[in-house]
């Protein structure tokens, strides 16, 4: 939580912060994924107006899973986000392409800001590394480690589209 008070009351034209929350946790997508840092946010808060903007780098590490083989996958994100927040109610086609949050108070709940920014700033598909082999789809084993004991009964363009692409070069 951050207090804006002096904003308000024009004691300050600017509010700098530097803080570390320990949230445990961040959720995306009706997923819950484990953050193996505190979330750092780095920022100010200026007046626009009747308004203030915010301005903040955010950065954390989470764990998730790849995407071919499940394994986990420790993810740094790091994203510079940009809002508008509001003293009162206002017309939400005026902000089409920006953040915006309307005040409640003097707190400002820089986690729900976070939250809500997270959808566009994480990646929707992460991969242990890029020549990950996955997992086969026949028998299950992990092929970056095991080998797949199925190879002649699994159609290969079961296992995976690269490889299924892989297979078309070769025609
Ligand atoms: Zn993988
Ligand atoms: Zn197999």
């Amino acid at each position: 939580m951050l207090n804006i008070e002096s904003l308000f009351n024009r004691d300050k034209e600017q509010i700098d912060f530097d803080m570390s929350e320990n949230v445990g946790h961040i959720s995306l997508h009706q997923e819950k994924y484990e953050l193996l840092s505190p979330m750092h946010l780095v920022g100010k808060v200026v007046r626009a107006g009747k308004n203030y903007i915010i301005k903040a780098d955010v950065d954390f590490v989470y764990k998730t899973n790849c995407s071919r083989c499940l394994c986990d996958v420790e993810v740094p994100i790091n994203y510079s986000l940009d809002a508008y927040l509001m003293r009162e109610n206002y017309d939400e086609a005026d902000f089409e392409d920006s953040d915006v949050f309307l005040l409640d108070g003097m707190q400002v709940n820089l986690t729900d800001i976070v939250n809500s920014t997270l959808s566009y700033n994480i990646p929707l598909r992460v991969l242990c590394n890029d020549d990950c082999k996955g997992i086969c789809s026949g028998c299950g084993v992990d092929l970056n480690t095991q080998i797949c004991m199925c190879e002649d009964s699994i159609e290969v363009d079961d296992i995976d589209p690269r490889f299924a692409k892989l297979k078309e070069l070769l025609k």
